[in-house]
């Protein structure tokens, strides 16, 4: 028999796991056979030594396959998942998946709520009154067959071993490795049934990753562990620095996905979905011409009506829709003057998302109440060119005694220049499944 003693010297001294030995610390860890102090220090061992893309491939199925894993086979054709590492104003599944499903791919997904200073899409699509944001895999697999759109909460049955290892890494400092964490996120995909995944790892100061290798190199991870396991895979690496779009906060994230679905949304947002959209769109369909049918779906409101189908589909009010006023929204409106003229050069992400937080429209720990009408609209964008007096953004509230710390912070992640500034691109890389580690 196994003991976990020697599968934890064997990693301490650079050793490479079998699948049997990670499902032997795995496996057991889930069914309460192997003590937490054990897989703790495994973790540690792992976050020293590292792991090879086959080992990290296998440890990812074994966390797989340790719940409940769903069969998509019934809807009769690759269904599409898409994952986001998160970010500021990251609102992309609100608009891409309707995007998706308007092109004929059926797209289903698991989303999670925000955590410090990423939001998520699950509360985002709580500004629809009445909406039900915990299907079971059987609603969800036949909502997917009926209307092609699916988005509902993370269910705890799918990887459990990932909830189990997660809470453990966050209480022994071994959340930060590339490893663990690429093998926590593709479990969840994979146990989610999906036969195309499309990954969008952001990077900046208000990313999870902060710096562009390291973004690229969980990215890589990522495809190798889904191409291991056949799926079909791609990801971009996205810019982070500044916000996406312009609108951060809950409800306000709604309302800029709905205008930029009326094609009336913010250009970087806009054609950043777009180009998700075709990706997964061309990876569904084995073609190069999906861009076309995108820009189609958008053009025509079919990527509209798909999402008002699946909101309707999940007990939700979609009013709003026609009457954004419907939309959860805040008291006070507060604006954030430029002090002189000149070009925006500096819009920290993460200093938006604070300012935001302090606003209320975040959470800082799992759990916490959040306020779904209050968040931050910009009124510039790095390289747009602003005149003194004129709003830099802003601050949506529902506490007046929150603003002056709120523009406070907010002013400390802007800069503007005297000369002109080049906006930087929101995608930064593209990798395919051929740019992949061999896994
Ligand atoms: N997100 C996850 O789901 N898991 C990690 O380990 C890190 C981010």
């Amino acid at each position: 028999m196994v003991r976990i003693v020697d599968l934890i010297e064997k990693k301490r001294d650079g050793g490479t796991h079998s699948r049997d030995e990670l499902e032997a610390i795995v496996g057991g860890y889930v069914r309460g056979e192997v003590p937490d102090y054990q897989v703790a220090a495994w973790l540690m061992a792992v976050c020293w030594r590292g792991m090879e893309p086959g080992e990290v491939a296998a440890l990812t199925q074994v966390m797989a396959a340790s719940g409940e894993q769903l069969d998509l086979s019934s809807i009769g054709k690759p269904v599409a998942d898409k994952h986001s590492t998160g970010g500021v104003g990251d609102k992309t599944s609100l608009v891409v998946m309707p995007l998706v499903a308007a092109c004929g791919v059926p797209v289903g997904k698991m989303s999670g709520r925000g955590l410090g200073f990423t939001g998520g899409t699950i509360d985002k699509l709580e500004s629809f009154p009445g909406i039900r944001l915990d299907l079971d895999a059987a609603t969800f697999v036949r909502q997917l067959g009926e209307i092609g759109i699916v988005i509902t909460g993370q269910s705890a049955d799918l990887a459990p071993a990932d909830g189990k290892l997660y809470a453990l890494r966050d209480a022994t400092g071994t959340v930060p490795n590339l490893p663990l964490i690429a093998s926590s996120i593709m479990s969840k995909k994979l146990a989610a049934g999906a036969n195309v995944i499309v990954l969008d790892v952001k990077t900046g100061s208000g990313a999870f990753v902060r710096e562009r290798e390291s973004a690229i190199e969980l990215a890589k991870a990522m495809i190798g562990i889904g191409t291991a396991a056949g799926r079909r895979m791609a990801a971009v690496v996205s810019d982070m620095s500044q916000p996406l779009g312009r609108a951060i906060g809950n409800a306000l994230e709604v309302a800029e996905a709905l205008d930029t679905l009326e094609n009336n949304g913010p250009p970087d947002f806009t054609s950043f979905t777009v180009e998700l959209a075709t990706l997964i769109v061309d990876l569904a369909s084995n073609s190069q011409t999906g861009r076309a049918d995108v820009e189609q779906a958008l053009r025509s409101g079919a990527a509209r009506d798909a999402l008002r189908r699946m909101i309707e589909a999940q007990g939700g009010d979609t009013r709003a829709f026609d009457d954004r006023s419907l939309l959860p929204h805040a008291t006070l409106r507060h604006p954030v003057l430029a002090a002189s003229d000149g070009y925006m050069s500096q819009l920290d992400a993460l200093t938006v998302a604070r300012a935001s937080i302090v606003l209320g429209a975040g959470r800082e720990r799992k759990g916490d109440p959040i306020d779904l009408a209050v968040g931050v609209r910009l009124g510039a964008k790095i390289g747009d060119r602003v005149s003194r007096g004129e709003p830099l953004a802003v601050l949506h509230a529902n506490d007046e005694s929150r603003l002056p710390e709120a523009e406070r912070i907010l002013r400390g992640g802007i800069q503007l220049s005297t000369t002109p500034v080049r906006p930087p691109p929101v995608i930064l890389e593209r990798l395919g499944a051929s740019a992949a580690s061999p896994a």
